[in-house]
């Protein structure tokens, strides 16, 4: 039986409305701190088209760590198999911003869904494209059917103000030999990749490519072939909430990734994709009120991969 997802969309949306004011907004982006807490906005892209939507669904927030989804299908679809030298494909553990792991382990990141991951992935592109930011951008475009998708510089600005951890990340992996492009380059790209922004129903159907094994659902572009897109959603299940991926997955039970704008883009394999915004997080980075929305949204539609 098809779920009723606009009578369940307003369930959550009301049942969320006391956690708005308990989670933190980020703050060591400047410009991240100036977002209410109070915001919040849910949309489902169906593969079939159908679309639904509640509260701030239509604004744009900042992706963050969200775009290390379309960095990495973008540089997984040009390079294939070759990237997993240089970046793992393990859960963390750790912060998402942490350098403890990466001392010992020799400049590889665990995963690219953590910062020093992503910003081997940027490395990456930056080798293959002249600007990675603007060929992130401009695929992020293309996903989304959405020519008019941009960077927020002011926040890519604020960022790079206050980069010093990611320096030191960057850094680090040059000095063990996992790094190749200029640090400041890299930085300055990953930066400017991490403040583009979307509403929650361009996100939606920008991800939908990934619950449709690979292919865009409105005119069937292959991005990635079937068994790329099933890795892409393994690794988002078990890295792309950080260190709560095991949480996450027990809570809500799908393939997700979430950014510290407070964004949350979550599949459903075969069926949907969901996404949601909250600026408040929880201790781990990830949006508190999205991560309850989704935890209801599978339970009220019986829909998880499990
Ligand atoms: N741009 C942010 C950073 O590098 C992204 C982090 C996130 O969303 N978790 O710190």
């Amino acid at each position: 039986m098809t779920p009723d997802y606009s009578a369940i969309l307003n369930t959550i949306y009301a049942e969320i409305q006391p956690l708005l004011s308990e989670g933190e907004v980020a703050s060591y982006i400047p410009q991240l701190s100036t977002i209410s807490p109070q915001h919040f906005g849910m949309a489902v892209y169906c593969l079939d088209g159908r679309t639904f939507a509640v509260g701030d669904a239509h604004q744009k927030f900042s992706l963050q760590s969200i775009t290390k989804l379309f960095a990495l299908a973008l540089a997984f679809s040009r390079e294939g198999d070759s990237i997993w030298t240089r970046v793992g494909r393990e859960p963390s553990g750790n912060p998402f911003n942490s350098l403890v792991q990466l001392e010992y382990e020799r400049g590889k990141p665990r995963n690219p869904f953590i910062n020093a991951g992503a910003l081997v992935i940027s490395d990456i592109l930056s080798t293959r494209f002249v600007q990675s930011d603007i060929a992130v951008l401009q695929f992020a475009r293309m996903i989304a059917d959405e020519p008019n998708i941009d960077f927020d510089t002011t926040v890519a600005q604020s960022e790079h103000e206050t980069a010093h951890r990611n320096y030191a990340i960057a850094h680090l992996m040059k000095d063990f030999g996992n790094f190749h492009n200029p640090v400041r380059t890299v930085i300055e790209s990953y930066c400017r990749q991490c403040s583009i922004t979307m509403t929650c129903a361009e996100l939606a159907k920008a991800g939908s490519f990934l619950a449709q094994h690979g292919s865009i659902p409105w005119n069937g572009t292959q991005i990635l072939d079937a068994s790329s897109a099933k890795r892409m959603n393994a690794l988002m299940l078990t890295c792309g909430t950080y260190d709560a991926a095991g949480d996450f997955a027990y809570r809500v039970g799908l393939p997700a990734k979430s950014g510290v704008g407070g964004g949350i883009l979550a599949l459903v394999p075969g069926d949907l994709a969901v996404a949601v915004w909250s600026p408040g997080l929880d201790t781990t980075g990830n949006s508190l009120a999205g991560t309850y929305a989704l935890e209801r949204f599978t339970t009220l539609t019986a829909r998880s991969i499990f």
